[in-house]
């Protein structure tokens, strides 16, 4: 057996201490944002069955094509997939659990999600996603709440170059037609398709409008749009969306190439997007999926939602120059001899009673040598216990910043300590 180290799976990230603290941070930050809108916590399994994501998201997209993690659980045949997006999870669970029996939902949930891509900065095979859903909701107002909750996010972190692209996929009949028109168009030009689009010509002919490749891009330009096919409904939909916008302040640009990546989406899609990470530049991204739920099984509803990448938005908190906030210890407690580690342990978890951080001091070592991990730990005190103080039912408290070592007997402890915290 080789006994070379292990390493984490390709594209997957542990996540450092240090770091994991800006996470903490802002996973309390997002948990207050999704409060202040009224939208509620749930929380699905990391595997689902294959055929939900093949029918939700649509068996010719990148995502189902070559991107999912499936496997056959060999112990009962199942087909199961890492979840490569929540959207298909939590309709799933909505329509499992009832959930719109009476009234419309608005859900958030996080979490890992899993895509076999190619690894670079900002796209990764394990990564995380927040989602946002508002299910039985049939907009516009809902489509203006969850862009608008956006930018107040972006407000509230402080982030500033991120711009709004907007578009609208009409509804399904306008669809049809403009399918109808984009085969015709493209099967006249199939000489200048790659093999790609040649093969998505009449499987999925919108997702060549997606198409990165330079040498179509004059091709795709000239492609029928479906601006011009779009209905009196979803024409007013879009323009009452954007009025609110305005009334709102929300900049924002209209980009007919947004197509979005995934089968559900109509009406409304969205993408906020930032220059500064190359091209993974979309931070955030969603879209109306009216379809959907009855797609997968359910009485028909409406529904809207969107979600953002979490690594792609501390990178940019980073970037921005953001300081990894770290939580700090309170007190620190040095301790040496017999009777001193069993008051040190003692007093430290009295300390803990009234709500302190206390690092006790582990693995003995001379007074300096504790000392010195006292001061890395940033406590703003350190408590100093030999056998002396032990016996006198006392510790030495001494201040890190500087300042006077005092003795303070053990029963007036807490509340010396959280004097001084106080006064500081
Ligand atoms: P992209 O065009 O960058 O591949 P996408 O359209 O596949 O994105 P969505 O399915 O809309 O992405 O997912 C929403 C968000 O999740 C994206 O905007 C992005 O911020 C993030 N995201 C998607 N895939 C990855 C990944 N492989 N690694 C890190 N973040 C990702
Ligand atoms: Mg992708």
């Amino acid at each position: 057996m080789s006994n070379e180290t292990l390493q984490a799976v390709k594209g997957m990230n542990d996540i450092l201490p240090d770091e994991a603290e800006l996470w903490l941070w802002f996973e309390e930050v997002i948990r207050d944002w999704l409060a202040s809108y009224g939208y509620r916590n749930i929380r699905m399994p990391l595997v689902e069955p294959t055929a939900l994501f093949k029918r939700a998201i649509g068996e010719v997209t990148d995502i189902v094509e070559k991107e999912m993690y499936s496997f056959e659980d060999r112990l009962n045949g199942d087909q199961l997939t890492l979840r490569p997006e929540g959207t298909a999870s939590c309709v799933r669970a909505v329509l499992q659990h009832n959930l719109l029996y009476n009234a419309p939902q608005r859900l958030y949930y996080s979490g890992q999600m899993y895509r076999h891509e190619r690894p670079q900065k900002g796209r990764y095979r394990q990564f995380h996603q927040v989602g946002v859903e508002a299910l039985g909701f049939d907009g516009p107002d809902v489509d203006a709440e969850q862009i608008l909750m956006c930018a107040r996010l972006w407000k509230k972190l402080g982030l500033t170059d991120v711009t709004l692209q907007l578009n609208t996929l009409g509804d399904s009949a306008c669809r049809q037609r403009h399918r109808a028109k984009l085969i015709t168009y493209f099967e006249q030009h199939s000489e200048s398709l790659d093999a790609e689009a040649t093969r998505r010509l009449h499987s999925n002919p919108l997702r060549i409008l997606d198409s990165k490749n330079p040498a179509m891009q004059a091709l795709i330009e000239a492609a029928p749009k479906l601006m011009d096919e779009l209905n009196e409904e979803a024409l007013s939909h879009f323009a009452a969306l954007q009025a609110i916008l305005r009334q709102h302040d929300v900049a924002f640009e209209i980009n007919p190439r947004l197509v979005r990546g995934l089968d559900y989406y109509n009406r409304t899609v969205f993408e906020w997007v930032t220059t500064r990470l190359g091209a993974q530049g979309t931070i955030c991204a969603g879209g109306r999926y009216d379809g959907l739920i009855e797609q997968i099984g359910g009485k028909p509803a409406p529904a809207m939602g969107f979600a953002m990448g979490v690594e792609r938005l501390l990178v940019l908190l980073q970037e921005g120059g953001m300081a990894l906030p770290r939580s700090k210890v309170d007190v620190y407690v040095v301790h040496q001899g017999e009777l001193a580690s069993q008051l040190a342990s003692k007093v430290a978890e009295q300390l803990r009673d009234s709500g302190l951080r206390v690092l006790l001091h582990c693995g003995g070592g001379s007074f300096k040598s504790q000392m010195k991990k006292a001061d890395s730990s940033g406590a703003r005190v350190a408590l100093v216990i030999g056998d002396d103080e032990a016996r006198a039912n006392e510790v030495s408290v001494k201040p890190m910043q500087g300042g006077e070592q005092v003795k303070v007997s053990v029963d007036e402890l807490t509340v010396t300590i959280n004097k001084f915290f106080k006064q500081e």
